[in-house]
């Protein structure tokens, strides 16, 4: 465990397939540190991955998975992703679903708070589906990431 007493301990995803990927996840990463109540615990390795879904013939993505702590609520943890993702260029009244992106950061895991409202589901419903998801986090928690697929193919197999 690398959660501080008082953190709660969180897993980000984070995905790009526009413009210099690398330079948008060290933006990230860069803004984290910055903010006052999140400290970065450690990443995985970045992966190139095939998009999956969206428009046909879009670029490959850059992916992979953020371990934080914070003492931020999920609530303004989750205002915070948003905001970084709009300032790494992203303009969510633009985006296709599925489609290109600058930046995206998904919520993965907040500790282990349960979440259903409309606009955050925690822990992300796909997460179990996705590989993208579940390789970089398995790097970093294997247990946790065989959980979650488990998990998933049982919501599957329904
Ligand atoms: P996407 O364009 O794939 O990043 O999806 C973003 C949308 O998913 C936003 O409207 C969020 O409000 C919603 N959402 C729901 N749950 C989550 C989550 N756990 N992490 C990130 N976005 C979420």
């Amino acid at each position: 465990m690398n959660a501080r007493r008082g953190e709660v301990r969180v897993f980000v995803a984070v995905g790009a397939n526009l413009g210099d990927r690398e330079r948008a996840f060290d933006f990230a990463l860069a803004r984290f540190a910055a903010s006052a109540g999140v400290r970065v615990v450690r990443r995985s390795t970045w992966i190139e991955t095939e998009p999956v879904g969206g428009p046909v013939g879009q670029p490959r993505f850059l992916n992979g998975v953020v371990e934080l702590g914070t003492t931020l609520d999920v609530r303004a943890f989750f205002a915070l992703l948003q905001a970084i993702e709009f300032q790494a260029g992203r303009d969510r009244s633009r985006s296709v679903r599925h489609g290109p992106r600058e930046l995206d950061l998904d919520l993965l895991l907040f500790g282990d708070l349960e979440i259903d409202e409309p606009d955050l589901t925690v822990p992300h419903p796909r997460m179990g589906e996705r590989e993208f998801v579940l390789g970089p986090l398995a790097e970093l928690e294997p247990d946790l990431a065989r959980s979650r697929r488990r998990l998933s193919s049982r919501v599957d197999a329904r």
